[in-house]
This record gives C-alpha cells, structure tokens and sequence, in this order.
C-alpha cells in the first residue's frame, strides 16, 4: 500500500525497521538510506527472509539538501521518516517541501555546531526571551509550519517515547481523564543494568547534551530553569522498584505548554545511578563533553565526538541490558468539579527486546513509536497539515497501535505523586 524511505540505520532505526516489516500490508515497500549504506545492506539482508515488505537500500548524507532531494525523486516515496540525529531535522524537511512529501522524526532539531556565529544570535535571543537555555527546541521547525500547510503536507515531530507516546498520553488523559489538567509529571525510569561502569543508552552526543544541560520546568505561565541535576526526587516505579530521578529539560514540555495551556506545572523526571552521573561530571569537568573543537597534535578533534569513538555502541547494549523501563505520565485535575489523579505508564523488557528485534529497550520503546506515528500517517488516521506534535492528533489509534506492537499501556487512577 505504501513505500516509506527511511533515513539513518542506527539503534532507533533498526527497531522500527524491524517494525515495519511486521507490517508488510502498510509498509509494502521500504528504502533504508543512511551515511553508512553498508549498515543499511546488513540489515535488509538479515530482514529479507523474513518478511513481505520490499526492502531497498541507498546511500545519502542527509546535511546535504539536495541529496536527500535527489533520493527521494529517485524512490518516490509516500513518507519520509528522519531516524538519522536531529542535526538533520531541517535539511530532511526543506527536502520533504521540495518533492511534496509527508515527513516525519523522532526528536527536535539541534544544530551540530552550536558555536555556529549565526545561529548562536538567535539562540542567545531565545533564551532570554522564552527562558530556558537547552540547545534545542520547537521553533526552528514550527517555523515550517505554513509551508507544510499551503502545501497540503503533513510533518509530524517527535514521535518516540519521549518527546512522542508521553504527549499521546496527555492527549488520552485530556481526552478521556479530565476536564481539566491541573499538573503533568512525566517520569522516565530505566531500570536496566547494561553492567558497564558508563555507556549511553543511545546516541552519546545527543544524550549527554541534554542530561548535561540546565533543567527546567514550565509552571504558571513561564519557564523555572535550575542548574543540572539539582532537583532530585525517588520514586517507586511498578515492576521496576525505588529509583532516584532527576528533573531534566525535556522537549514535549515546550509544545506541551502550548497545547494544554489550563496545565499549571509540566516537568520531566529521568532516573540516574550515581556511576552514571558521577562519569558524566568527570568527564565535564575535564572538556570531554565540548562540542569546541580543539587543535591535538595538528589535527582538529571534537571532544564530545572522541568520546563517542571511545564509549559503548548503545547498539552492542542489547545482550547485556537485563530489566526494565518504565515511562509514563501523572496528572492531576478535574473531571465533573472534582479532583483526580491518574498515571498512564508502559513497562518494557530489555531482555525481550532483545529477543524480538535484537535491541534493548531504550531503542525498543523510540522504533516502535515511530513505526506507530509512521503508520497513523500512511492509513489516514492522523491527516492534520502543517507541522504538529503527537498531542495534537487523536490518541486513540495511536495508543491502540502501540498496545498491540509491543508498548502496551497500564493505568492508575490513584497514584503515589511526586512532591
Ligand atoms: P544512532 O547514532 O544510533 O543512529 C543515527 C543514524 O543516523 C546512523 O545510522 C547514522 O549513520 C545516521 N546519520 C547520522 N548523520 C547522518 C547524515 N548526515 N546523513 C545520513 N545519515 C546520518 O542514533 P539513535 O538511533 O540512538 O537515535 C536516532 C534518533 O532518535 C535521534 O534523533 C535521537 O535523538 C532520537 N531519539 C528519540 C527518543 C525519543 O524517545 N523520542 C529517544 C532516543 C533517541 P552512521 O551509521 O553513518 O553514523
């Protein structure tokens, strides 16, 4: 019924490769293209044999516009899915535009280069002006927005976990739960032990950015933003137990803040153990997580980049990874002028991950989503134009997908709240 071109080959990408081809009678046929096309050939062989999609490959270096315009000319596909690092957000929908193609990604753009002189001014601008400092966020791509519109497109950002499952579930909770959201606590916990003293549970650049950077939480109207790591809370998640958790810059708070606007307070947990974070302020405190270039013996390294060479492949983590996420949503509100809690959560299994798709979780539970949001597109369910975030769309589909590829959803309707 479709053909789906679908860029990057990494952790995420596999999974909802894999995905797909458990689709065959929507994703009839699909071109995996990456910087590295022999990654995209290894995958399609071991894929080949076990499913009815039509797998094609090809190379493209998607910083690149036109290359990305060339493929999809060449391919014609019905969706591009941008799996590849969000640096390539924009290049990836400027493509889109040109060729009239619907797009989709899993996270907000982020420039690679944030010394970047012309980007920096805005940035600067930004952050005084909204008031938080991460080095992403939804303006660059809301920017698009008009255009996808008056050209009849659709551009669905962040549909992952999160950023992505945990705004369907504020979408599910408005819809369903409450007349009003009073408050949203999203939590993140991962309670799986890769047994390495420090390795990302995916791409290292991008998430040490983002747990290295200030927090911040949007409450009554406007953003709070607090030094890394400095708000800190524990939580007993189900079927994982107590963990530590920490509030974190996380991106749905910003379209969040928008789309649910009576929402009080909006914050992001993730947990931590302290081998983690006390690696990552070493390697801080020492540069290593720079993204400056610096001169070491006449020849130019990225810090942050060197360390990624040297750092576990978040792909290699799924034998070893044994336990379990748990990610969800608490809210708290009105429904018939009275007040209510609710918490709508997944549990997901690294080891079973690992034996359906041959990831762990953390990738597991970012590719089914995104061949869900994939999916909402291609049968029509989710046909608003312009560019949206997933709570801006129906989620009962969406969730429905979800429960039935393999992230289905549990619920309390009186939960322990975080103070
Ligand atoms: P990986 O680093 O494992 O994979 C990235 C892939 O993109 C690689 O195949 C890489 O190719 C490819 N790529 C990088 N640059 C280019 C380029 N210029 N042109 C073409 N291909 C390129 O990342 P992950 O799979 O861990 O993450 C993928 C995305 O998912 C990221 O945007 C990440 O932020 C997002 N994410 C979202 C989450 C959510 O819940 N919403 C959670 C986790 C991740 P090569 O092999 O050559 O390097």
């Amino acid at each position: 019924m479709s053909k789906v071109l679908i860029i990057g080959c990494g952790g995420v990408a596999s999974v909802a490769i894999h995905k797909c081809c458990q689709v065959p009678e929507v994703f009839t046929e699909i071109c995996i293209a990456s910087r590295t096309k022999a990654k995209c050939d290894k995958l399609a062989a071991e894929l080949a044999p076990t499913t009815a999609t039509k797998i094609t490959t090809a190379q493209v270096d998607a910083d690149k516009v036109e290359e990305v315009i060339a493929l999809i000319k060449a391919y014609q596909p019905d969706l591009v899915m941008n799996i590849a690092l969000p640096y390539q957000d924009l290049t990836i929908m400027d493509a889109c535009l040109a060729c009239g193609v619907n797009y989709m990604d899993t996270a907000n753009y982020e420039p690679e280069n944030t010394d970047d002189p012309e980007w920096r001014a805005i940035y600067e601008k930004r952050c005084k002006e909204a008031g938080f400092s991460a080095y992403f966020d939804y303006s660059w791509q809301w920017a698009y927005a008009k255009k996808f519109e008056e050209a009849g497109l659709t551009a669905l950002l962040g549909s992952g976990f999160d950023p992505g499952v945990t705004q369907a579930y504020c979408a599910y909770a408005k819809k369903h739960e409450f007349d009003t959201i009073d408050t949203i606590d999203i939590l993140d916990c991962n309670g799986g032990d890769h047994g390495y003293a420090f390795a990302t549970n995916f791409n290292p650049e991008i998430n040490l950015r983002e747990v290295s950077a200030p927090g911040s939480y949007w409450e009554n109207g406007h953003w709070v933003e607090i030094p890394a790591m400095s708000i800190k809370r524990e939580y007993n998640f189900d079927q994982v137990g107590d963990k530590d958790m920490y509030l974190l810059h996380h991106e749905e708070i910003e379209s969040l803040a928008k789309n649910i606007p009576e929402a009080k307070r909006i914050r992001f947990f993730m947990t931590f153990g302290q081998s983690y974070l006390d690696h990552m302020r070493c390697l801080e405190d020492v540069g290593m997580l720079s993204t400056t270039p610096v001169n070491f013996n006449g020849q130019e390294i990225v810090p942050i980049q060197f360390l990624k060479a040297l750092l576990p492949d978040p792909a290699s983590l799924g034998p070893r990874t044994k336990g379990k996420t748990n990610i969800g949503c608490i809210f708290t509100g009105k429904k018939d002028g009275k007040d209510k809690t609710y918490y709508i959560y997944n549990v997901c299994d690294h080891q079973e991950c690992y034996k359906e798709v041959g990831s762990q979780a953390i990738s597991y539970t970012t590719g089914v989503p995104a061949m869900c949001g994939a999916l909402m597109l291609l049968t029509g369910k989710w046909t608003t134009k312009g560019v949206h975030t997933v709570e801006e769309f129906d989620p009962d589909p969406y969730l429905d997908a979800l429960d039935k590829y393999g992230l289905p959803r549990s619920e309390s309707h009186n939960p322990a709240l975080v103070d």
